[in-house]
């Protein structure tokens, strides 16, 4: 079954001040990876925006409101809404289109169409909390999308697989007490944005793996094969979603694990077998973070790759 990629030229529209790493280059570079010919079999769909009343299934109703009436009239202009987070003009339509592609790809994956799929869209979501935007994030697009799952496609229990760099504090709140929500994360610690520590467990839903600062593939693959991995064969999810971030990358300068592509890709592979074995295969893919445009890009070449084998 084919691998569907959701792309579209509005994810280089939500605009950043000069020297932020949050910025639309990141969606060019994956592009221009994932047009070479290698990845001709992938489907390619553009995003269809979601609506605010979807995007209250994982925040609070008056927040969706606030990040609308922040948003900036003047085309020029970008403000700051938080230490490290900026609206444009268009940057509430975009991050309803990054939501809604999240959607678009469960309705894709959950209704057989496609084994699995990849977004490649920002602004990224992870660090979004309910009623707050946090660390370049708006909207929870993880979350947002395995509600979506559950809400219109019947699924009892989804497992979101975080291996950005940075722990998803956002995500982690959100589903602090549903237990139909599996939050499995590997990060840097101590890093941005301080919570991840094994300590915090929600309601037995939460499974933390910090590594260390200069961690590698060695710490990297035990923390996948000794702890994610056992506990999504415990969960038994309907769908897996990854909150697929590339800033573990060792290029990439917001922190300090030295990962490659073929890390990524091999991740990629031992999730796809868990997904087979309790999930029918089904795995949506969104992207988070990563700042280094060669090690960002060659890493979702590398994850996307790995998808198109199922
Ligand atoms: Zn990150």
């Amino acid at each position: 079954m084919p691998t569907l990629l959701v792309q579209d030229p509005i994810f280089t529209q939500h605009l950043v001040p000069p020297g932020h790493p949050e910025r639309p280059d990141r969606i060019r570079a994956i592009e221009k990876a994932l047009s070479a010919e290698r990845f001709a079999g992938l489907t390619r769909r553009p995003a269809v925006a979601t609506t605010a009343e979807v995007i209250a299934t994982a925040h609070r109703e008056s927040y969706v409101e606030e990040v609308a009436a922040a948003s900036p009239d003047d085309a020029s202009e970008i403000v700051q809404i938080e230490a490290d987070t900026y609206l444009c003009a268009m940057s509430y339509e975009v991050a309803l289109k990054a939501a809604g592609a999240a959607c678009l790809a469960v309705d894709a994956v959950m209704g057989g169409e496609f084994a699995n799929a990849f977004c490649a869209i920002r602004p990224p979501g992870h660090h979004a909390e309910g009623d707050r935007p946090m660390g370049f994030c708006l909207f929870n697009n993880a979350v947002i999308a395995a509600r979506q799952a559950q809400r219109v496609h019947g699924a009892e229990r989804v497992a979101i697989v975080d291996w950005d760099v940075h722990h998803g504090n956002g995500t982690q709140a959100i589903v602090w007490d549903d237990p139909s929500i599996l939050y499995a994360s590997t990060h840097q610690m101590p890093l941005y944005p301080g919570t991840g520590a094994p300590s915090e467990t929600g309601c037995g839903n939460i499974v933390n793996v910090p590594l260390a600062a200069e961690s590698g593939s060695p710490e990297f693959e035990a923390a996948f094969g000794e702890r994610i991995l056992p506990a999504l064969n415990a969960f038994v999810p309907d769908l897996i979603i990854i909150s697929a971030g590339f800033d573990a990358h060792w290029r990439d300068p917001l922190a300090n694990i030295n990962l490659s592509e073929s890390d990524f890709a091999q991740a990629t592979e031992q999730l796809m077998e868990v997904a087979t074995r309790h999930a029918g295969g089904k795995i949506v893919s969104l992207l988070e973070g990563g700042y280094d445009l060669t090690g960002l890009s060659e890493s979702a070449a590398a994850h996307v790759a790995t998808l198109m084998t199922a």
